[in-house]
């Protein structure tokens, strides 16, 4: 006997952007997929037809693109003709077969019932009073043209599943109310579309989040009464904020495109999103895809909340880049040096390589970001002016003639100085520093920002190195006429 295909989906309703949760979502659909040689499907879930836009399916398609999510066989639309057809003929065999009923009670009525269950302080369920109809009643309404909708009738008994995440979870059926499976414009309640969909995919897991908990007993009740089989479930913790909070905007970003934005790498993204929810055990946690699909499994799969920690997710960040060499290192920064113009497009990138990955392998350790990289190498590459960082400037040439005093000397000892290599240009500098007795540190640190304008970067010493003798000279002149003359107006 062969093993049932494993498919998995991912079903995101085009409403806005592709937000974090969404994004960790696909991803544990798709590390399932991929790790067991099954099929990873996307269905983007528009019949809300409102709320639903092209713009937000392209930033599904995009941010699904960049984290290299990529999806098997073609995107199934809900709302599509063919597919409202089957959710509609699926509502009419139940209907046929007598497991749901025509509802007549409009939504003031029903509006009304709500409110005085409120004013008894008790929970609202709908009461069943038309499937107490009489056939003839239902007949002549019908043929009057009387507005309905269809109502699954929920039976007795227990639903209960064996979650992959939580195992065992029950939901008595008399909690459930008779719940619309059609409205009364014949378009389909999410229930009823998400199930026949998922029969007509053949779906062998449902992987989503918690949210969705609630929904499951129905969509059982909705899988037997249209005679197909259970699919496995599985469902995600919630992603919190910090304070513990469900995540929001208010925490900050939380569509996966902003961090494409702020320079965050995909690989460091999933990383990131994957121990949302999973542990692949142990203290394990930087993992590239090729490893994070080698370790995923449905056991490492967590019950408790996920914490959504910015700061964690640039630290992730910060050791994807560092691991980076070569290729994989220009190729994943590149585009944000093509953003922050300094090269006019890719191709430029080519041209000078070697020199690139350079420069990138001098860097790439002080940055959690592409972002920060960019800020960090900007001044080795060629006609890059220094702008001068007042703050940086107050704090580190308190008194502008020691400052200046002790930065023409620096420029006189780099001048002659051969050969211009780290050791060398360290060993003049310190020697000085002893002779004038100052303190190395914050010599170096003069020198810093006199050759680079600001007051963190990587090792100055290096820093003059790649350089060079002409910049690094040419800058520390620009340093000494902004001591001498001030800030420019
Ligand atoms: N469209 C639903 C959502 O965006 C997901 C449906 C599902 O996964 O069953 O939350």
């Amino acid at each position: 006997m062969t093993a049932p295909e494993i498919r998995v989906r991912f079903a995101p309703s085009p409403t806005g952007y592709l937000h974090v949760g969404g994004a960790r979502t696909a991803l544990f659909n798709w590390l399932y997929a991929r790790q067991l040689g099954g099929v990873f499907l996307l269905r983007i879930e528009d019949t809300d037809k409102a709320r639903s836009t092209d713009e937000s399916t392209r930033a599904i398609f995009d941010g699904l693109n960049w984290l290299g999510l990529h999806w098997d066989e073609t995107v199934v639309y809900q709302g599509s003709p063919e597919h409202l057809a089957r959710h509609q003929s699926d509502a009419r065999s139940l209907l046929d077969r007598g497991l749901a009923y025509r509802c007549f009670c409009t939504a003031a009525e029903l509006d009304e019932r709500r409110k005085e269950a409120d004013a008894r302080k008790t929970a609202f369920k709908y009461d069943r009073r038309c499937d107490r109809l009489a056939p003839e009643d239902i007949s002549r309404r019908v043929a009057d043209g009387m507005p309905f909708t269809v109502r699954f009738r929920v039976p007795e008994g227990t639903i209960s599943w064996d979650d992959i995440v939580h195992d065992t979870i029950s939901f008595p059926d008399k909690d459930i109310e008779d719940f619309v499976i059609l409205r009364s414009d014949a378009t389909p309640i999410y229930n009823l579309a998400v199930v026949s969909d998922d029969i007509a995919m053949r779906i062998s897991h449902v992987m989503r989040g918690d949210d969705h908990i609630s929904n499951t007993p129905k969509q059982i009740l909705l899988y037997h009464a249209l005679g197909a089989a259970l699919p496995r479930f599985a469902h995600f913790p919630m992603i919190h904020g910090m304070d513990g909070k469900k995540l929001s905007k208010r925490h900050g970003a939380t569509a996966v495109a902003d961090y494409e934005h702020q320079g965050i790498l995909p690989q460091a993204m999933n990383n990131f999103l994957a121990l949302m929810g999973w542990s692949p055990g142990g203290d394990r946690e930087v993992m590239t895809m090729p490893e994070m699909l080698e370790l995923f499994s449905e056991k490492g799969l967590l019950r408790k909340a996920a914490v959504f920690d910015t700061k964690k997710l640039e630290w992730m960040n910060g050791q994807h880049l560092s691991r980076l060499t070569g290729d994989d290192l220009v190729n994943a920064v590149a585009p944000a040096f093509v953003r922050a113009g300094l090269f006019a497009s890719l191709d430029s990138v080519e041209e000078v390589k070697p020199w690139f990955v350079g420069v990138l392998d001098d860097c790439k350790e002080r940055a959690r970001t592409t972002d920060q990289l960019v800020g960090l190498t900007e001044l080795f590459f060629p006609g890059h002016v220094v702008t001068i960082d007042a703050e940086s400037a107050k704090k580190n040439w308190p008194d502008r003639a020691v400052a200046a005093d002790l930065i023409r000397a620096s420029r006189d000892r780099l001048a002659t100085l051969e050969p211009w290599e780290d050791k060398a240009i360290e060993t003049a500098l310190k020697t000085l520093a002893t002779e004038r007795g100052v303190g190395t540190s914050p010599l170096f640190q003069m020198i810093r920002v006199a050759v680079t304008g600001k007051s963190v970067g990587i090792s100055v010493t290096h820093t003059i190195f790649r350089l060079g003798k002409v910049v690094t000279l040419q800058n520390i002149d620009g340093a000494l006429q902004w001591l001498a003359q001030g800030p420019p107006a």
